[in-house]
């Protein structure tokens, strides 16, 4: 039997030193340095200064780059135990790049690891692994984001060099990553998903300009944020800097975004904990007419349904991770599983952390609380990865596979055909009722 929810007491207490580490350690962080690239650009010389102590204990203790197998420098604890690590680096916005497991880094390095050649590992997988660069995967387009089939980047062979001319949007870290991990089309004569391959480019390649940067929010200046609008305009890329193959682009990167996305529902998981354990701390200090707002049942209720909600996805998103572990690959089954959680993901985030920024009241939706930060990342949840409508119709095609329409004109749970067949079948047994009454 081999259902079991518990966790194995020698990590346990790993989980309960970080616990306290990123509470006492990265979580100041994140009231000082309040920029939107300070935990991810190395050339920010005060967070990276306060943060190299702290990663330097995180090696120490064995859990640097968790996500990555031993040969890498990682512990190649699997994606169960990252689950639960994730619940609390999630918490934090600093503490993720501590402890080496930011996106888009985490995503990058895997593909890097699985397909990069020695020569690729040696000049962008081992920094990057190390803390020393950001990197960035860059695939959206202005106009297209989830339909590949409009993407208009393309790169054509000249001599030794792919040249790339197009637009990318939404490159996230693009400004000061090291390298960028590109999605661009290299054969036009094919389905999209046949002739799309990743070239690995140099930051500084000339030909590559950053139009402007782009932030999440509202009060953010125009041309400031962490996602790049790009532009390559006869970009030349040498040849030996794609990775994988021509054309296999889409399967390369597919490892990347399985794990970039359960990712983001794990560290989402901590964001929910922290909305919860603010709601209940309110609840239960803040009385009106006579009571606590705990003693309200309609409080009740949006502490009973958050802590379901949380519970729900909590679970999904640890099976998500244990098939991983199980499959070692992102075959069909782990891909509906995690289609489903990352579709999930963005109506819970909504949910509970809407009911612990209301119980707060004014002071909820103030700057002097941390919950419209969490808010915002709302939409965000929703559309980053992938718009939740394209999730759920993956996990409606992937429930559908396999089954068939009814074999007649009525549906095959139609009762007046079933109490029929039901009866033939028990017939000796009403036989048996009806004579003894
Ligand atoms: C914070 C953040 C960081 C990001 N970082 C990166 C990055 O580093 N690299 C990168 O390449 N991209 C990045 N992106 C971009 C992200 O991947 C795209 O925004 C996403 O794929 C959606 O593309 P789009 O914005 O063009 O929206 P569209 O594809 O135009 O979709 C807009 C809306 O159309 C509807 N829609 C779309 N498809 C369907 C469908 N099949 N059925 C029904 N309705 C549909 C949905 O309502 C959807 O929200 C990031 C986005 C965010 C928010």
């Amino acid at each position: 039997m081999a259902w079991d929810f518990e966790t194995d007491a020698d990590f346990q207490a790993q989980l309960d030193w970080m616990d306290d580490f990123v509470t006492r350690e990265c979580e100041p962080l994140d009231l000082v340095f309040t920029g939107p690239a300070d935990p991810f650009d190395p050339a920010r010389r005060g967070p990276a200064a306060a943060m190299a102590p702290l990663k330097a204990r995180v090696r120490e203790r064995g859990l640097w780059a968790c996500h990555l197998g031993p040969e890498l420098g990682g512990q190649g604890y699997g994606q169960v135990k990252l689950g639960l690590m994730n619940e609390i680096l999630g918490r934090s916005r600093f503490a993720p790049t501590v402890f080496g497991t930011q996106a888009p880094d985490t995503g990058n390095a895997e593909i890097l690891a699985r397909f990069g050649t020695p020569e690729q590992k040696r000049c962008y997988l081992e920094p990057l692994v190390n803390g020393e660069i950001a990197s960035c995967y860059s695939m959206t387009e202005p106009q297209a984001g989830s339909d590949p089939g409009q993407f208009t980047c393309r790169a054509v062979l000249d001599g030794d060099a792919w040249v790339v001319n197009g637009e990318k949007w939404f490159a996230s870290h693009a400004d000061f990553a090291r390298f960028l991990l590109l999605m661009v089309v290299t054969d036009t004569t094919v389905p999209v998903h046949e002739g799309a391959s990743i070239l690995i480019v140099d930051r500084q390649t000339p030909g590559l300009e950053v139009v402007r940067n782009v932030a999440v929010g509202i009060r953010e200046e125009i041309g400031s944020g962490v996602h790049a609008y790009l532009r390559f305009t006869n970009c030349r890329v040498p040849a030996s800097h794609m990775l994988g193959q021509p054309g296999q682009g889409f399967a390369v990167a597919q490892s990347r975004l399985g794990g970039g996305r359960i990712h983001h529902a794990m560290r989402t998981v901590g964001v929910l904990k922290r909305a919860l354990d603010m709601l209940c701390e309110r609840a239960l200090s803040r009385s009106t007419k006579g009571e606590l707002l705990s003693e309200k049942q309609l409080t009740q209720e949006k502490i009973a349904d958050s802590y379901t909600q949380i519970t729900q996805f909590r679970l999904h998103v640890l099976y998500a991770a244990w098939l991983i572990d199980k499959h070692k690959a992102y075959n069909r089954e782990v891909r509906r599983e995690i289609a489903a959680v990352k579709a999930a993901m963005p109506g819970v985030l909504r949910d509970v952390v809407y009911r612990a920024l209301h119980i707060h009241g004014s002071l909820g939706m103030s700057n002097e609380m941390p919950l419209m930060a969490m808010w915002a990342a709302v939409p965000e949840m929703g559309i980053v990865d992938g718009p939740t409508e394209v999730h759920k119709v993956a996990v409606a095609k992937a429930v559908l596979r396999g089954r068939q329409p009814a074999p007649g004109p009525w549906p095959s749970a139609f009762l007046p055909d079933t109490v029929v067949a039901a009866r033939a079948k028990l017939a000796w047994a009403i036989a048996l009722d009806t004579a003894s009454h």
